[in-house]
């Protein structure tokens, strides 16, 4: 194997090959160093001889000079080929024997000599390289030397030759044997070295140089062996911080002849950082000199990084906001017996005496408070069952009057016992609770709104149903709360419902229900005492609430409310049905101006119906269901159109073709009377303009107006708006406004009149007669025009007053300077009486149908179309 080391390893395990190699070499270079010192010393003194003692013959001057010149030059240039290859080369022993060959050849007379240092040579050949390399130089030589001794004397020869091959046979025998033996012992040991993970090193001392460097060390730090042996090597890769104390522990250590153990970091030949523990033996001779050093490092990155590991996690587990616990179950059978066997800081902080160590207790005495029965029981079924289990919310009290909450996570570990980590979640649970509130609660007033009030009537009437009880629900809607909102600001409105709120809270117990179901809609959810008359009396204490103005900003104000009344189980079985009963009441309330009404099923139909159309009025308006209608009013002078009336009709999906009658009021409680009432006067403008086919609008437009209207503030600058945009003539516009509803609120009526008037709008008084106005207050009205009302026109040729009633209203304009114009003109004889009375103007059936749009701009072509009643 020695003789094959630079032909690589033998061995299929690379690193046991490595190891062999570089200990045969270096095993080698210490016996070269040793031979060929004796050698050159040997051949020297062989010169030396050769030139001196005359026995050796006439020719030892030559001989003497071949030494010089050939063997010793031979032996230094084999000498300095081992030096660089380190090792030995092979045909040493083979040029050793013919070199020796040469010279008896040469001088006969050191035969004997020869052969001495040939067999020594042979020796030193079965040390080297084995057994065959030896047992082949023995064969040359004894061949060669066969041929070279013929100088010498015949019994001389036979004896020399035959002393040779068994002195030479029997070196390569023992010697070989021996060596090889030692070359496998020291294999195997080497190998032993090269396959423990360690580093096993020899050094000298001083100065520190590593003689020898296990195959462990290419592995662990990946720096091979021959490169450990360079100056500084070791020192230069310690790791910056720890050279200093390394190299001065080690020094001192050796100055004392000490073992010693030392755990420093290497970095590898990849930066990685090693830590290594090394263990060195310090060997001193008998005078306590320190020799050599023996020593053995073992790589412990792993188990410091584990270490280190561990310490991070107990870190983690002492710092960490949230507690901690590993309990263990003492008796399985009993839940209670749960025992500490480790708590974090945080977890002793919770536990009823922080300061002390609580490992040992049992949970429930060290943490009473937040270990109930149920965490008891979870905890042991994890034990158990070794599955985890997660409770969502643990209240802990901590005694200071606040409630800390915890989401707790228990889980199975080793020998049965259980870790609980406790999450604070107390934050997370306010918000979530304020979520809730947020959810249930109207914001501005704090009431329940309309999903707590509807859970509310779920469970009241669950529990009604089982307790054979009955329930009321009452539904209340503030009369004139728009209007407020509307003229004041919606911080006024704001304010009013928040007060008016806190009222109705007092005039109710606390087990009945009041929410805020949106706007100005409010109920009431009565379980005790919930009877017809209960309910009634309830209801008549909310508007007598009510009656009381509000003191608000300096403002004094004050609204009303209609209040609905359904009855479980008499009116409705199931929420829906019972809050829908309850609706239908409270319109019925508000159409009949009473402050209460109970629900009465037959009224119901058509209720109901107007509480859905009340629903899809938005609808209608957004989706361009309205149509406005146009009816001409004639001149009764000319028979000409004087103007037209926009009249809003309905295009229903389902109901067809609706009057104003079944839908205006409803847009007049539920606020919607402001965009439509803007969407008649924009879209009569638009008709108007496409009827005057290019060229100026000629034919006036009238639009009414609801009560309602007048509080609208914003309309009078929306009006003047859509005149700048449209370019429409404001005279040729007239608003009218019924009698009834002037009188509702005749100072606000003559305030906004004041200002449409002021627009150069026209004002008209709608179904005049019927609304007991004081003539005096006639006068104050900034109106341009009055409507007789069509039940005086009608009766005029039947009821003799109705024509007295026609006949002074006429002149009652007439003397104001007011056009006065008769509506509902059914018939002739109508026109002609009206005429004859001087009335200004006729719109009736009788005269035009209300029309379509399209159809007006028709009527218009036909050339101011006359009534041809009128000619007669
Ligand atoms: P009004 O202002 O008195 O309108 C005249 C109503 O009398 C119209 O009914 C019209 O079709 C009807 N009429 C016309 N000629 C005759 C006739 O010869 N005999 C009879 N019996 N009736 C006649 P309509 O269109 O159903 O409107 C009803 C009421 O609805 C209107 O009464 C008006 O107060 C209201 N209204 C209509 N459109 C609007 C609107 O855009 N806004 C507001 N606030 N109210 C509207
Ligand atoms: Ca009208
Ligand atoms: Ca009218």
């Amino acid at each position: 194997m020695v003789e094959h080391s630079s032909g690589g390893g033998i061995s299929a395990d690379g690193a046991t090959a490595r190891v062999a190699d570089s200990a045969a070499q270096s095993w080698q270079e210490g016996i070269g160093r040793a031979v060929f010192a004796v050698r050159h010393a040997s051949l020297l003194a062989l010169a030396a001889c050769a030139a001196l003692i005359p026995a050796v013959g006439p020719d030892r001057a030559q001989l003497a000079l071949a030494v010089l010149c050939v063997a010793l030059p031979w032996d230094l240039a084999v000498h300095w080929w081992s030096r660089r290859r380190g090792r030995l080369p092979l045909v040493m022993p083979y040029a050793s024997q013919v070199l020796g060959a040469g010279f008896v050849m040469l001088a006969p007379a050191i035969f004997v000599p020869a052969l001495l240092v040939l067999v020594a040579d042979i020796g030193l050949a079965a040390a080297v390289f084995g057994r065959r390399v030896a047992a082949t130089a023995v064969a040359l030589g004894t061949v060669l030397l066969g041929v070279a001794a013929f100088g010498v004397e015949g019994g001389d020869r036979i004896i020399g030759m035959s002393g040779y091959v068994i002195a030479a046979s029997g070196l390569v025998i023992a010697v070989g044997a021996l060596f090889e033996d030692e070359r496998r012992l020291r294999h195997r040991h080497l190998a032993l070295l090269g396959d423990v993970d360690v580093i096993v090193w020899e050094a000298t001392p001083t100065p520190c140089r590593f003689t020898y460097v296990s195959g462990g060390a290419l592995d662990i730090l990946g720096y091979a062996p021959r490169m450990w042996e360079q100056d500084h090597f070791w020192q230069d890769h310690l790791h910056p911080e720890d050279r200093d104390w390394v190299l001065d522990q080690d020094s001192k250590a050796i100055d004392e002849g000490r073992d010693h153990e030392l755990e420093y970091r290497m970095i590898a030949a990849d930066g990685r950082v090693v830590y290594l523990r090394d263990l060195v033996t310090v060997v001193t001779d008998h005078n306590n000199r320190t020799v050599s050093l023996r020593g053995v490092m073992v790589d412990i990155t792993a188990q410091r990084q584990a270490e280190q590991r561990v310490r991070l996690y107990a870190d983690l587990v002492e710092r960490i906001q949230m507690a901690l616990l590993v309990v263990r179950l003492t008796d399985p059978d009993d839940p209670e017996t749960f025992e500490i066997v480790a708590v974090n800081p945080e977890a002793r902080e919770l536990s009823i005496t922080p300061d002390d160590d609580v490992v040992g207790q049992r949970l429930l005495q060290a943490f009473p408070s937040l270990a109930s029965l149920e965490l008891h029981s979870h905890l042991a079924e994890v034990a158990r069952r070794g599955e985890p289990y997660d409770l969502d919310d643990i209240v802990h009290d901590t005694g200071d009057q606040q409630e800390r909450h915890f989401s707790v996570h228990a889980f199975p570990l080793e020998g049965g016992m259980v870790g609980v980590s406790l999450d604070d979640v107390t934050g997370r649970s306010m918000a979530a609770q304020a979520l809730r509130r947020q959810a249930t609660h109207d914001a501005l007033t704090g009431l329940p709104n309309r999903a707590l009030m509807n859970d509310r009537l779920r469970q009241a009437l669950r529990e009604a149903a089982r307790t054979d009880t009955s329930v009321a629900l009452l539904m209340m809607d503030l009369d004139q709360f728009k209007e407020i909102n509307d003229a004041l600001g919606h911080h006024a409105g704001d304010n009013l419902l928040i007060a008016l709120s806190r009222r109705l809270e007092l005039v109710l117990r606390d087990a009945d229900t009041i929410a805020r179901l949106g706007g100005d809609e409010f109920g009431v959810l009565l379980t005790t005492d919930a009877t017809h008359s209960g309910a009634v009396t309830v209801a008549r204490r909310i508007t007598e609430a009510l009656e009381q103005p509000f003191e608000l900003d300096g403002l004094s104000l004050q609204t009303n409310a209609s209040v609905g009344i359904a009855l479980y189980p008499g009116h409705a079985e199931d929420p829906e049905a019972l809050t829908k009963r309850a609706d239908v009441a409270m319109y019925l309330a508000k159409r009949s101006s009473r402050p209460y009404a109970v629900y009465d099923p037959g009224q119901d139909r058509s209720s109901v119906r107007r509480v859905t159309l009340l629903g899809e009025l938005r609808r209608a308006l957004d989706f361009d269901e309205l149509v406005l209608f146009h009816q001409p009013a004639f001149d009764l002078r000319t028979g000409e159109i004087a103007g037209t009336e926009a009249l809003v009709r309905w295009q229903h999906p389902e109901h067809g073709l609706m009057a104003p009658g079944e839908f205006v009021d409803l847009a007049e409680v539920s606020g919607m009377i402001q965009p439509l009432t803007r969407w008649a006067i924009r879209t009569a403008v638009q008709h108007a303009q496409s009827w005057a086919h290019e060229g100026p609008p000629s034919v006036g437009v009238a639009v009414n107006l609801s009560v309602r209207n007048l509080y609208d503030a914003e309309l009078t600058r929306w009006l003047s708006e859509l005149l700048v945009e449209t370019g429409f003539p404001p005279s040729l516009i007239t608003l009218e406004i019924t009698e009834s509803e002037v009188m509702d609120d005749p100072f606000l009526a003559v305030e906004v009149l004041g200002q449409l008037h002021d627009l150069g709008v026209h004002t008209s008084i709608d179904d005049f007669g019927t609304g007991q106005s004081s003539l005096s207050y006639l006068k104050h009205l900034p109106i341009d025009e009055i409507k007789i009302d069509r039940s005086f026109v009608g009766g005029m040729s039947t009821c003799a007053s109705d024509a007295t009633i026609v006949r002074a209203i006429i002149d009652l304009g007439h003397n104001l300077g007011l056009q006065v114009v008769a509506e509902g003109v059914e018939d002739d004889d109508m026109v002609t009486r009206l005429r004859s009375l001087g009335c200004d103007r006729a719109q009736g059936f009788h005269l035009s149908k209300p029309l379509a749009s399209d159809d007006v701009t028709h009527v218009l072509q036909q050339e101011r179309l006359r009534v041809p009643l009128l000619h007669r």
